[in-house]
């Protein structure tokens, strides 16, 4: 069935798709972060980010990130603070909060390709949880040398209050404990990427909890995904719904909400925007 739109009979609908389900699997991805108000342009971007702006005119925090700094004190410099407002801080609205609030008393597991980390500060026990593509708020040596990842908080904090004219102090350049090379954000955007115990292990986990659900009355709940890596969470959803013929599949998107024409019985697909879904549903 497809929705364009938030009604009261969707919302009815999907009330008791939650209700009716054994477990809840929910799927977020970038649309979800972007419902919470984590925008990466506009007046956010240039609050935060004036000066750099000023110097070399990016037009959004993202693709800034990309840019070849010529030393990793200035590089840091724009870093630290785009780790703090989208890793450390809480995003403007609860979506995330309200949303674990419609699972809690469910089986419910979450698996995300985002790396804000907004479940973690949403108070989600972290056994329900895997973070394929990775977190804003650890680091991993750039080679990698090692197999490690190193909580960075405390180093990113210090870095934004101690910068001056968009550099950090030298001493405060995050480099490798074995080999000495610059450390890098633990994001998978290529083949250095560490995967280390802790990914692993909910690595495992997010599958264990799948192949225990198979029969099951299962709702796959797809938040916001869009078609930038569908092989993580949208295929794989498709998959298990086509073949647990008690499952029911959710996708609500703003602009790419679709199913294929095998599940099509079993989807509910919503064209609306997250948070105003997530928020008609308390
Ligand atoms: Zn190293």
């Amino acid at each position: 069935m497809q929705y364009t739109g938030i009604t009261p009979e969707l919302i009815n609908r999907l009330k008791q798709a939650i209700r009716d389900a054994d477990a809840v699997l929910i799927g977020a991805g970038a649309g979800l972060s972007t419902a919470a108000g984590f925008t990466y342009a506009g007046s956010r971007f240039e609050r935060f980010f004036s000066d750099f702006i000023r110097k070399y005119h990016f037009r959004d925090m993202y693709t800034g990130g990309f840019y070849p700094f010529r030393s990793l004190e200035e590089k840091w410099a724009y870093w630290s603070r785009y780790i703090l407002i989208n890793r450390y801080e809480n995003p403007p609205k609860p979506v995330y909060t309200r949303l674990l609030n419609q699972v809690k008393n469910k089986d419910f597991f979450v698996i995300t390709t985002n790396v804000d980390h907004c479940f973690q500060k949403a108070g989600i026990d972290k056994a329900r949880l895997f973070y394929t593509q990775g977190d804003y708020g650890l680091f991993q040596c750039s080679t990698p040398c090692h197999r490690r990842t190193y909580d960075n908080e405390e180093v990113i904090l210090k870095m934004v209050a101690e910068q001056k004219d968009m550099r950090i102090p030298s001493a405060l350049v995050p480099r490798c404990p074995k080999c000495g090379e610059p450390m890098t954000m633990n994001l998978r955007s290529d083949e250095t990427f560490v995967e280390d115990l802790g990914w692993n292990e909910a690595a495992s986990r997010y599958v264990n909890w799948v192949q225990a659900r198979m029969d099951q009355k299962l709702l796959l709940l797809e938040l916001g995904v869009g078609m930038n890596t569908p092989a993580i969470i949208k295929y794989p959803f498709w998959k298990l719904t086509a073949q647990n013929k008690s499952a029911t599949y959710v996708c609500v998107n703003l602009g790419e909400a679709e199913c294929p024409k095998e599940i099509e019985d079993r989807a509910i697909v919503i064209t609306a925007d997250v948070a105003d879904l997530i928020d008609a549903l308390q």
